[in-house]
């Protein structure tokens, strides 16, 4: 290597590192001068901060149970409210259980709207007690009259005991749009009543959307008439469709589980007696739902010959499926219904 020396008799090496130590010292000082600087600039970012979560802390924080209940509370709230939903989506709210983020979650809304009808009972008691002063909780199925489970004759002792468990009303009133119009009322009611800045637009909210409701029903009954009179019967994976059945003019024939919940157990007794009832009665296609495992219904399905027909339940799908919301929902099973029984 060739060292060149400069007239200061310094190697250019030497420069390097003088022009170092310079440039080092001028990037520290712009470093201090510009964190001296921040403390001023820190200010402001807060400032910009409690002024997004002030714009934000007009709107209601809103919790609901479930995506569908979800849903037809973002129909009504709209840009006033800040929604949440607990169950995950594709996942059985019969056996839901909230983490310690969504007690926390529930300890700072100011409304929890639940379906009610007995179908958060595992788990309401806990988020209730996490709830704040502040929180208030809604039933949104209140006033709705509730079909009540008959149990099927009890041949043995022993199942008098099982039938209990299912005592009590059938919580899946979202099958029948017209009790989702109970629900939108007693919404806009406890929107209102929350913030009555926005309760013009709460209940223009609520007329717009029963209005689709109404559209909905006209819908189902248009579609249902395809279907044959004597193919109007269900066959589900557990007790879902009564509200659906009574309304549109359809019978709940048998169900893989027997009751208004997925936990229970078919017994082999239980299994042999709806495959009797498929057979003698020439059922169409057994529908089993999103949120349960479809193992039963599809032996069920390949036992008898029968159609096994996909829907949703107790969710809405992904954001990209066919049951993003509530009326894609209804409009998807009642597709699946024609589909399986026509
Ligand atoms: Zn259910």
């Amino acid at each position: 290597m060739k060292i060149i020396f400069n007239k200061h008799g310094e190697s250019l090496d030497m420069k390097w590192v003088h022009a170092l130590v310079k440039y080092t010292f001028v990037v520290l000082s712009i470093v201090i001068l510009a964190a001296c600087g921040a403390v001023e600039p820190a200010v402001v970012d807060e400032t910009l901060v409690d002024a997004g979560s002030g714009a934000d802390s007009t709107r209601l924080l809103v919790v609901a149970t479930t995506s569908i209940v979800g849903d037809v509370v973002n129909q009504v709230g709209g840009e006033h409210i800040r929604l949440e939903v607990l169950v995950p989506l594709g996942s059985d709210p019969h056996t839901f259980q909230p983490t310690p983020q969504d007690a926390a979650l529930v300890s700072d809304a100011d409304v929890l709207f639940v379906n009610g009808a007995g179908l958060e009972e595992d788990f309401l008691g806990a988020l209730i007690d996490n709830a704040g002063d502040q929180t208030q909780v809604v039933s949104v199925s209140d006033g709705i009259e509730l079909l009540e489970f008959v149990p099927e004759e009890e041949e043995h002792e022993d199942e008098a005991t099982e039938g209990e468990e299912h005592e009590g009303g059938d919580p899946h009133v979202w099958m029948d749009p017209n009790n989702v119009m109970v629900w939108v009322d007693n919404i806009a009611a406890s929107l209102s009543s929350a913030d009555a800045d926005s309760a013009t637009e709460y209940s223009q909210n609520a007329a717009n959307y029963k209005t689709q409701l109404e559209e909905l029903d006209a819908w189902i009954r248009a579609q249902v008439a395809k279907i044959p009179a004597e193919n109007r019967l269900l066959v589900t994976d557990h007790q879902v469709l009564g509200y659906f059945a009574d309304e549109y003019g359809f019978e709940q024939t048998g169900t893989v589980i027997q009751g208004y919940s997925t936990t229970a157990q078919a017994s082999a007794q239980e299994l042999a007696a709806l495959i009797d009832t498929i057979e003698r009665l020439d059922v169409k296609a057994v529908f089993v739902g999103n949120t349960v495992n479809p193992n039963m219904a599809e032996q069920i399905s390949n036992d008898t010959g029968t159609k096994l027909s996909f829907f949703y339940t107790g969710s809405l799908s992904e954001e990209s499926g066919p049951a993003a919301s509530y009326i894609d929902f209804i409009h998807y099973n009642v597709q699946q219904i024609v589909t399986g029984l026509e």
